[in-house]
């Protein structure tokens, strides 16, 4: 495995590994691996000839005041993580390669896709998201890249980037990796104390509720967060920052949950933000107006 930390050398190297005609498979992330990552990791692994990760802790999708500085890093662990798993190149650029003196392009996606949501919350967030993804697309050219649906959103945004800019890498989107109790993996679950870690898991208690309820016929979007809401709030220092019933395809709200539809999660855990999503599928014929839930 080749650690390499100057992007001009990582350009060369991915030119190189892409004349010999091999698929490259590329998995972006910001390190403090978990199982989450490598399950794209492993994705990447089975399916292509070869495989790039980069760690890169993005402080351009950060807005200040927010864990910038204390995003968790162990950039020893993660690389004998990737070793392990064969991981053929792993790109850690310092800041000041991917954003020297000067810097001044940024790629913003417009539209309700990066406004909404997390968008509404973290208002720069996405246009720093797509701005590193489009710098390391360019730097790797990977035939094939993935990303996690645990950040939905994130990889809507990059798609669509990805098709309007004509970048030629194929996005594929793998499915959440989750903690026995049903949390979702997340490097920011190393900031919960013992019990908040033990409210953190109401999250997925609270989705996985509302997907039971509209599977058994309930299709009302507004009784369904009602369900899911009732679950959050069944505990102290739980804040939900927002809890949607959206179409799969461009997030935009739904009223009724139609044949598929995800809920989408932000919840802060005694201040620390948290995110998830669960697809749910409403049963053919399901009530549309029922206020009783199940
Ligand atoms: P991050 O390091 O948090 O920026 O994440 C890097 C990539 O890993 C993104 O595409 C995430 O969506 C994905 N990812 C993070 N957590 C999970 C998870 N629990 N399951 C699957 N993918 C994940």
């Amino acid at each position: 495995m080749k650690i390499v930390k100057s992007v001009s050398e990582m350009a060369d190297l991915c030119a190189g590994e892409r004349s010999s005609g091999r698929i490259m498979g590329f998995v972006p992330t910001m390190g403090y691996l978990h199982a989450g990552h490598m399950s794209l990791v492993r994705a990447s692994v089975s399916e292509c000839g070869l495989t790039a990760v980069s760690v890169f802790v993005n402080p351009t999708q950060f807005s200040p005041g927010e864990d910038l500085k204390k995003y968790p890093r162990n950039l020893e662990r993660d690389i004998s993580l990737l070793e392990k798993e064969k991981v053929d190149l792993v790109f850690i650029p310092e800041e000041r390669q991917m954003y020297p003196d000067g810097y001044s392009t940024f790629v913003d996606v417009d539209g309700s896709l990066t406004e909404r949501l997390c968008g509404a919350s973290r208002p720069r967030h996405f246009r720093g998201v797509a701005t590193v993804v489009t710098k390391l697309l360019n730097i790797v050219e990977p035939t094939i890249s993935y990303f996690g649906q645990k950040d939905l959103q994130q990889a809507l945004v990059i798609r669509r980037m990805v098709s309007d800019l004509n970048m030629k890498t194929i996005i594929k989107v793998m499915p959440t990796v989750r903690e026995p109790d049903g949390l979702a993996m997340s490097s920011r679950n190393s900031y919960l104390s013992a019990s908040g870690r033990m409210r953190a898991s109401l999250i997925f208690k609270a989705l996985d509720k509302a997907r039971e309820i509209a599977e058994s016929g309930q299709r009302n979007s507004g009784v369904i967060l009602k369900e899911a809401r009732d679950v959050l709030f069944s505990q102290e220092g739980v804040v939900v920052d927002y809890l949607e019933v959206v179409n799969w395809s461009d997030l935009s709200v739904l009223e009724y949950v139609e044949d598929k539809a995800y809920l989408m999660a932000a919840v802060f855990v005694d201040g620390t933000r948290l995110i998830d999503n669960i697809e749910i599928t409403a049963k053919a014929g399901g009530n549309k107006n029922d206020k009783t839930g199940i």
